[in-house]
């Protein structure tokens, strides 16, 4: 039965054939990566990876499918980037087709809480703005002036200075725990919107700013880089 997987069908002189396909496509891919005009690849938007996507097929089929002709693929390769050229080239000259196509930044902290406008957002996931937070060393909101969500899913981060730090909402699992105010003193932070609230009175019911009702203990550390 494995033998069937692995070598049915097979014709060992194609073999050789596949080998000098994959070098020919290999290097059409790295002439037509170079003609994309493009640096290397960090984060990709989403536009970006439609393009990455449409040259993987066309690229990587031919390699050991001896009915496309390499012909074939060097055509749709072209073709992708020159669509690609293009439709930069648009983007370029349109505000509005770029926002259709990669999206907005969207501001995730503001003056040290989430922006609820970003919260209200439906593809808005918390828990992935802490760990990216947390990945640029911010111990709690209290830290962060204004942290955008850049279209590539990287995060732009301003801080506050040393003396400007406020009481904020920790990101750390270790002091993201959620108490009852009445049991402890304040300030305390709202665990949805990082809203703070000096006392335990201030925290009555529901959170003034998200109307959520989990609260944790708010911390004003400062930065450590
Ligand atoms: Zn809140």
């Amino acid at each position: 039965m494995f033998e069937k997987l692995l070598l049915d069908g097979a014709q060992l002189d194609f073999l050789v054939e596949i080998f000098a396909r994959t070098i020919l496509m290999f290097l059409l891919i790295l002439i037509v990566l170079r003609l994309s005009g493009r640096r290397g690849v960090r984060q990709l938007t989403l536009f970006e990876v439609a393009i990455i996507l449409g040259l993987g097929s066309a690229a990587g089929d031919p390699m050991f499918q001896e009915e496309i002709p390499v012909i074939y693929s060097v055509v749709v390769l072209f073709s992708v980037i020159v669509l690609y050229k293009f439709i930069t080239w648009a983007a370029s000259k349109s505000d509005k087709l770029t926002h259709l196509l990669e999206g907005k930044a969207m501001i995730i902290v503001e003056e040290g809480m989430f922006s609820i406008e970003g919260n209200r957002n439906a593809d808005f996931s918390q828990n992935e703005f802490f760990s990216e937070l947390r990945n640029q060393s911010v111990e709690h909101l209290g830290q962060v002036r204004l942290a955008l969500l850049e279209v590539d899913g990287s995060m732009s981060l301003l801080r506050y200075e040393d003396q400007e730090i406020r009481y904020g909402l920790p990101l750390f699992p270790n002091a993201y725990k959620k108490v009852q105010p009445e049991e402890g003193s304040g300030p305390f932070a709202c665990m949805f919107c990082g809203n703070i609230a000096q006392t335990a009175k201030d925290t009555q019911g529901h959170c003034k700013r998200c109307g959520k009702e989990e609260w944790t203990k708010a911390i004003n550390t400062k930065y450590v880089g």
